[in-house]
């Protein structure tokens, strides 16, 4: 070998260094060594580049070469997406498993799209047409769920469409030729690549104002996420984060999803890979991977492939968002990613920021979480799509001041905070409603009047509002006793109690219970306010035995409200009604 080849002169870990590599670039791929293993050029220095390999470096040392490919490290996007579980650089791990078994995976090619399928395309412009990049050149019914649209590539502007024909097609054929500037001309395939840390490109981002359904009471009610926002779930190990993100994968109306799995133990993420593929998409009763792809990272997976596989991921996502749906991205727990850069970073022997973390934790979080958003795609139809990211951190001892939770609050809108201690008392979901928030209540605002009810926001308003009055009060009874409290404080504890008991309280294993419509949210917390709205009338009458209200059987009907058929107004209604002459008639 001529000593200006490239050849390793280090090996820490997951980080290579190689000497002759002026001719590479930043984020180039490379093959590291004999066995050619996946990386990336993280650090470019005088010929010197700080390599992060995607794959096991034990048994690679210095004097191995190293060859550039010339390629960013990129995704393959195209049909065959969906129902596909990757590992962190998109290779799906079926492949691999089949290539070599489960643990010895290295230095293997495998391409993000099955190569030999083929899919019927079905052309929506002909020949003679001009296009532009984003716009839909036709399309292939992916899955029973998804129709992919085959679009533009970014970077092609009306361009002439010489050629387009409907068939039966393979990811690298060519479907259509078209004429860009200059005269020249151009195929385009199904299949498309992009660089995993760019953004993908869209017209414009729009104000989000549409609710993100999620049939969590707790969640919709009272910290509402938007399509095309962002949202942080932190809290401590064993407190629901993964059951918290595979029920919003089940239940929530985005049309796509992203999971991206890096697992806290090994057998964590295996419960994960074992279970999303059972998963059935409770609206339409099939396979929830019919609209799913997954990432992820089990703990043999070398912590570079951790890094890279949240960008693998949001990449996927935004390219089904650029096709106009609304797309959820679930990422846990992003405390595993943030470790993977801190390891990295320490490696290169970078100055690290708090906690060992490196200084760029917080602008690499930022630059995540702001590829979430409501846009208007690339394209002449006037598509709209949404990416909703969001994100679980697992700070430890669920302390929210480590760096991991501090930079992910700065950029996120929603916190759903899981706290330990409801957790225990199996209070499910453990979201804390005292310390959880919403920023999107704001652009919400029209959206819930016009599609819940007129005065959703007064009834929301007084149901927090009196869950946050009993916090009061429980300390004042643990000081005093629960004799001091007057009659109202008294109606304030119960009904409060009922609001976490009969509305907050949802069990996500259980089909029913598990997905409630936000119109039936709204009939239920009203219907439980009513308690208090009418106990307050006997508010003013002296020496009124409290007991008397605790007693009465119609608070029986209360707990069950969760049953009422959501459409069944009436049903409501009557508790309502019942409620009130009950009272009465005290
Ligand atoms: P984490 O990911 O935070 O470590 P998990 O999501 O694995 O925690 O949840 C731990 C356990 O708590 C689950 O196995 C389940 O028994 C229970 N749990 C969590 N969330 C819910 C829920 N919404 N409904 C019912 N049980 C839940």
């Amino acid at each position: 070998m001529s000593d200006t080849q490239p050849v390793i002169v280090k090996v820490a870990g997951p980080l290579v260094v190689a000497k002759n590599m002026e001719k590479a670039q930043m984020y180039e791929v490379v093959r590291v060594g004999d066995e050619g293993l996946v990386g990336e050029v993280i650090r470019l220095e005088e010929g010197l580049a700080s390599i992060q390999v995607y794959e096991e470096t034990a048994g690679v040392g210095p004097g191995e070469p190293v060859k550039p490919t010339g390629k960013t490290l990129s995704v393959e996007l195209g049909p065959g997406l969906l129902e596909t579980i990757y590992d962190g650089v998109q290779r799906p791990l079926k492949v691999l498993e089949e290539k070599t078994g489960y643990f010895l995976a290295r230095g293997i090619d495998a391409d993000g799209l099955d190569q030999n399928k083929k899919w019927d395309f079905v052309p929506t412009v002909k020949t003679g047409d001009t296009v532009s990049e984003g716009d839909v050149l036709g399309t292939v019914q992916e899955t029973s769920l998804i129709l992919h649209k085959v679009l533009v590539p970014i970077g092609i502007q009306d361009a002439k469409v010489k050629k387009i024909e409907s068939g039966h097609f393979k990811v690298s054929d060519t479907i259509a030729t078209v004429e860009v500037k200059g005269g020249k001309t151009q195929d385009l395939q199904m299949r498309q690549y992009w660089p995993i840390r760019e953004a993908r490109k869209a017209k414009n981002k729009r104000i989000p104002d549409t609710l993100m359904k999620t049939g969590g009471r707790s969640v919709d009610m009272f910290f509402p996420l938007v399509h095309g926002g962002a949202a942080c779930i932190p809290g401590p190990f064993g407190s629901g984060k993964t059951v918290t993100q595979q029920t919003l994968a089940k239940y929530c109306d985005a049309q796509v999803i992203v999971y991206i799995g890096c697992g806290e133990r090994g057998n964590e993420m295996t419960d994960v890979l074992n279970e999303f593929p059972e998963l059935i998409d409770p609206n339409t009763g099939e396979p929830l991977m019919r609209r799913t792809v997954m990432i992820a990272n089990t703990s043999n997976m070398p912590v570079a492939a951790r890094e890279a596989s949240v960008y693998t991921g949001i990449t996927i996502a935004e390219y089904y968002r650029d096709m106009g749906y609304n797309v959820a991205l679930m990422a846990d727990s992003t405390s595993r990613w943030a470790e993977a850069m801190r390891e990295i970073s320490g490696r290169l022997e970078e100055m690290p920021g708090e906690e060992g973390y490196p200084a760029y934790l917080g602008s690499k979080t930022a630059e995540f979480y702001e590829r979430a958003g409501a846009v208007d795609c690339l394209g002449s139809d006037d598509r709209q799509g949404a990416l909703t990211v969001i994100g679980a951190v697992s700070p430890p001892g669920g302390d929210l001041s480590e760096p991991v939770s501090q930079n992910t609050l700065r950029v996120t809108k929603v916190f759903w905070g899981l706290d330990a201690k409801l957790a225990y008392q199996r209070h499910f979901p453990a979201i804390n409603w005292l310390k959880s928030y919403s920023l999107y209540v704001p652009n919400l605002d029209k959206y819930m009047k016009e599609h819940v009810a007129p005065d959703y926001w007064d009834v929301r308003a007084e149901g927090m509002g009196l869950l946050q009055e009993e916090s009061k009060l429980e300390e004042i009874v643990k000081l005093v006793g629960p004799e001091a409290l007057s009659f109202r404080e008294k109606l304030v504890l119960l009904t409060a109690k009922s609001i976490r008991e009969d509305f907050l309280y949802q069990d996500s294993f259980n089909p029913v219970d598990a997905y409630t419509i936000p119109q039936k949210q709204y009939q239920m917390l009203k219907t439980i306010l009513t308690m208090y709205w009418e106990g307050l009338k006997l508010a003013d009458r002296e020496e009124f035995d409290f007991k008397k209200i605790e007693e009465l059987p119609v608070l029986q009907k209360v707990t069950k409200v969760k049953e009422l058929d959501a459409e069944d107004l009436k049903a409501f209604e009557k508790v309502r009604d019942d409620i009130a002459s009950a009272m009465a008639g005290l």
